[in-house]
């Protein structure tokens, strides 16, 4: 049974495509005290570059071409991640687009505030919201819709 509330401390997804790892090393670096004080899982390569360059705990899943993704979507789909932060690169071809597809449509379908850029990631970590619970969204599997 999943808990109807979201934690006051999230349980945030990190992940980067190569092209954008160093872009996101640098975010999690700004904002290391923050996210300090919430659960950290990644993707293996960006979990591997974000902990030896931060020092934070990072639990890490199958690289995103292994398979990483598609872990990361069951969980939310579990309801065991509350916040993705996911830097994808817009201009280079990913060998597993079809699972990078997969999880973007899983994390909108659960309500999963989600980050793709810097800007929306800035936006997000300075939310009020990031510190405080939050009910749920459930969905009605009649409709197809969320409840709210
Ligand atoms: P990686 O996976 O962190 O293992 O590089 C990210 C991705 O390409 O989805």
């Amino acid at each position: 049974m999943q808990s109807p509330e979201v934690p006051k401390t999230k349980r945030i997804v990190l992940i980067a495509h190569d092209n954008k790892k160093e872009d996101l090393v640098e975010w999690v670096q700004l904002h290391k005290e923050i996210l300090s004080k919430h659960h950290l899982y990644a993707t293996g390569t960006t979990g591997k570059i974000v902990h030896e360059r931060t020092d934070l705990p990072v639990h890490r899943f199958l690289s995103g071409p292994l398979g990483g993704d598609q872990q990361i979507g069951a969980k939310i789909v579990d309801g065991e991640i509350d916040v993705v932060i996911f830097f994808w690169d817009p201009l280079t071809a990913q060998p597993h687009d079809p699972d990078v597809k997969a999880l973007l449509r899983i994390a909108v379908l659960y309500n999963i505030p989600i980050a793709n850029n810097r800007r929306s990631a800035d936006y997000l970590i300075s939310s009020d919201l990031l510190a405080s619970s939050y009910k749920k969204t459930t969905i009605d599997y009649s409709t197809g819709l969320p409840i709210y």
